[in-house]
């Protein structure tokens, strides 16, 4: 359905309706019947369908949610599909064998059909009803009012209340074929609005990622932000200091694999997200190093057009790019010393990703190509003897030649390297040979290695 046909059913649906749609509870939900909305069951995955007839079989209430409603609605197609029920996680775990029960601050059930994961939550109550029977292991807030439990179960409606954005609380079963609307959902839909549900300080409070959440779908959908949803993040968005950096780091991929990449850049700059983040690349931006922003909106550029041609994009290159300018000028620092180059990276490599760690954990199988792709921009820039053959077998050749490209466009180096690659692995083996002439007698040439051997430790001279 595209965004004009949602305004049609809308329309047709809302004449009844009171003018001010602003929700903070659940009321009586709005239903769409079947004819009425572009949900079909050829539109969900099998997967999802199977998940919701067992639940449904087994006296369960099964409701698809969040991005599978959402962007079926829009037109779009889902990237994954989330079910809610009033089974509990165990009770869910019970029905499938290919399932687990993952998190402990929100439980969740995983249900497994090859490579399709169905992510089965259970019904979210509310805490503050809950009063003190309920134990610290259901229900627990810090002193910020970060939830670091959230396992009170509820009704459908309270559900609705529990979910982040009015958009995402859109229910659809394939017992009626209705959509369920609790929270205005649909409107919002309609006039293309990222609106949280409930008070909004209270809910970034609760879960500060919902703040990156809001920009995300806000990039994503080409959105606005609603004013009372906009207004507290800059002044909240310190709290994301207090998320585990191993969840940063899935959020954030989330933030740039999208597609959006750019956009999502420039909204955490708007509000002030970019910094608890990554705050030493900020630091570096604070001091109007037009270098760094260039390669940074570029980078981005690049993936989002990466992404648009359906080609693979790796996390180890959006993080190579945006920790890229604090390593460069750290490097620099440490050569200035008498390091010779390629240690004086590794060391600096080695600190700035240290440091990075403490806000977004890194994981080892990105953090080792980043290093790769970093020592590329200095191996690339030797193009003699058998070297330039040997780096095109290098694994992370493709990524470290990509980031040399961007390097250039984002003017940080001449053009004319890239070029060089290029044209180098565009041409047969025997014209390959006359490009490495060429470039060797273009070079300085390296005096042949004494063959001396060192005392142990003793430090390289840059040659
Ligand atoms: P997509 O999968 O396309 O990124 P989505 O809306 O499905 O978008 P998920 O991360 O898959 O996002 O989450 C599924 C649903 O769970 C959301 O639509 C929302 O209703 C709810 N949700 C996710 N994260 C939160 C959160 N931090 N606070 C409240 N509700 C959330
Ligand atoms: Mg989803």
């Amino acid at each position: 359905m595209t965004s004009s046909s949602v305004a049609g059913l809308w329309k047709k649906l809302t004449k009844k309706l009171p003018k001010s749609n602003r929700r903070t509870a659940a009321r009586e939900p709005v239903i769409i019947p079947r004819d009425h909305h572009n949900i079909s069951r050829r539109l969900i995955s099998d997967s999802a369908l199977k998940v919701m007839h067992r639940l449904n079989q087994s006296g369960y209430d099964a409701y698809l949610v969040g991005g599978g409603v959402r962007d079926i609605l829009l037109g779009g197609q889902p990237k994954d599909f989330d079910v809610a029920t009033d089974a509990t996680p165990e009770q869910v775990r019970g029905l499938f064998r290919n399932s687990r029960i993952i998190g402990r601050r929100f439980k969740i059930v995983h249900v497994r059909f090859g490579r399709e994961v169905i992510e089965v939550t259970t019904f979210r109550g509310n805490h503050s009803d809950t009063g003190g029977t309920v134990s610290k292991q259901h229900s627990a807030r810090n002193e910020s009012g970060m939830l670091l439990r959230d396992n009170i179960y509820g009704s459908v409606t309270e559900d609705a209340e529990r979910r982040d954005l009015t958009i995402n609380a859109l229910y659809y079963t394939s017992k009626d074929f209705c959509v369920y609307d609790y929270m205005g959902g649909l409107q919002d839909l309609n006039d293309k609005l990222i609106r949280v549900i409930g008070d909004p300080e209270t809910r970034y409070r609760e879960d500060p990622v919902r703040m990156m959440r809001v920009i995300r779908f806000a990039a994503k959908l080409n959105f606005d932000i609603e004013a009372a949803t906009e207004e507290p993040i800059q002044r909240l968005a310190p709290l994301l200091r207090d998320i585990s950096p191993a969840r940063l780091f899935d959020e954030v991929l989330k933030l740039f694999m999208a597609g959006n990449g750019l956009q999502t850049y420039a909204l955490l700059q708007r509000y002030g997200l970019f910094q608890p983040l990554f705050p030493a690349t900020q630091t570096m931006l604070n001091k109007q190093t037009p270098a760094a922003e260039a390669i940074i909106q570029q980078g981005l550029i690049n993936t989002d057009a990466r992404i648009a041609e359906g080609k693979s994009v790796t996390p180890a290159f959006i993080y190579a790019v945006i920790l890229w300018p604090l390593v460069k000028s750290l490097q620099a620092e440490i050569a200035a010393s008498g390091v010779p180059e390629i240690p004086a990276l590794h060391q600096a490599s080695e600190r700035v990703l240290h440091k990075q760690q403490q806000t977004v954990a890194i994981p080892k199988r990105f953090s080792l190509p980043m290093r790769d792709i970093w020592e590329l921009q200095f191996r690339l820039t030797k193009r003699n003897g058998k070297r330039a053959e040997q780096l095109l077998e290098h694994r992370y050749f493709r990524a470290g030649f990509d980031f040399l490209l961007l390097r250039e466009q984002a003017e940080e180096i001449e053009p004319e390297l890239g070029q060089w690659w290029l044209a180098f692995q565009e041409s047969r083996p025997e014209l390959r040979d006359a490009m490495l002439k060429t470039s060797s007698s273009q070079e300085p040439r390296k005096r042949p290695r004494r063959r001396r051997r060192r005392p142990p430790n003793a430090a390289r001279n840059p040659e």
